[in-house]
């Protein structure tokens, strides 16, 4: 009998599981939200149950523990989720389900979906950013997900802030996810993101913060494709304000090549995430 893989996509607000024969092959998939740490993990143990699985891999929010050296591989290890800070995932799963995790930030988990099923599929270095209620980016170099000493952490790196607006994050203020996720294009124009009319100057704004961390990130790690997902991105008029901004922001320093095909969508629309994490499921040989 083929043991069956499970995959948890473990957001800000909900979590994607999945039971699969294969990545792209779910044959039972559930969203519980993500509400207070043992009443969400209940739901999630409650999903799976039934199964025998052979492993699970889960793409989580941070900031975690990945070092599977460590004693504290799958620790979440701050508050950026309230409640969630010191939950161990790898060792809850094991207590509740008996069942070996592989876990990785949920951004590295869908750019690994994107990269063996979606638009990364020919792409050596692949940065994949979500910009929704927070923006985290995930790279990975020819299939491995890079996470150096720790992982990275892309929405908090720093960009220009000429008109000295607050920003949001509960860490920097004006950090790139301060100045540009979706929490605080609400507080910058004081309506929703999602409300935001298609020709309101706000998505003008946004495509030249957005750019200028995507500039950033080619000038870091010259990647062959950046994917932007997020609920931001379904506002789909900002795939060519960002790549216009990218152009104007690098001003023809290395050629660029064509960013239609390099500033893309994911590929596999929403299931990018639960896609990876059903990869990393399938243990780290699949890769
Ligand atoms: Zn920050």
């Amino acid at each position: 009998m083929t043991l069956l893989v499970g995959g948890v996509e473990l957001g800000g607000t909900k979590c994607v599981l999945a039971v699969a024969k294969s990545p792209i092959e779910i044959l039972h998939r559930a969203v519980v939200p993500t509400e207070n740490p043992k009443k969400t993990l209940q739901n999630i143990f409650d999903f799976f149950s039934d199964y025998e699985l052979n492993r699970i891999g889960i793409g989580t929010f941070g900031p975690v523990i990945l070092d599977s050296e460590s004693k504290d591989y799958g620790l979440l290890i701050s508050e950026s989720k309230k409640g969630w800070k010191n939950i161990n995932l790898s060792r809850e799963f094991s207590n509740n389900l008996q069942v070996d995790t592989t876990i990785d930030t949920d951004v590295n988990a869908a750019a690994i979906g994107e990269y063996r099923y979606g638009v990364g599929k020919d792409s050596q270095t692949i940065v994949y950013v979500t910009i929704g209620t927070g923006i985290g980016g995930g790279l990975l170099v020819n299939g491995k997900s890079h996470t150096g000493d720790f992982h990275l952490e892309l929405g908090h790196m720093r960009i220009p802030n000429a008109d000295n607006f607050a920003g949001i994050c509960k860490f920097h203020g004006d950090c790139w996810e301060g100045l540009a996720s979706g929490p605080s294009m609400e507080k910058r124009w004081g309506i929703s993101a999602s409300e935001l009319s298609e020709p309101h100057p706000a998505w003008d704004k946004e495509a030249e913060l957005l750019a200028y961390g995507i500039v950033s990130i080619i000038a870091n790690h010259s990647p062959d494709k950046i994917i932007l997902g997020g609920g931001v991105m379904k506002q789909k008029q900002l795939y060519p304000k960002v790549r216009s901004e990218v152009l104007r922001i690098w001003n023809d320093y290395t050629p660029l090549g064509n960013l239609s095909e390099m500033i893309v969508e994911p590929g596999l629309g929403l299931d990018s995430g639960i896609v990876g994490a059903l990869i990393l499921g399938g243990g780290p040989a699949q890769i």
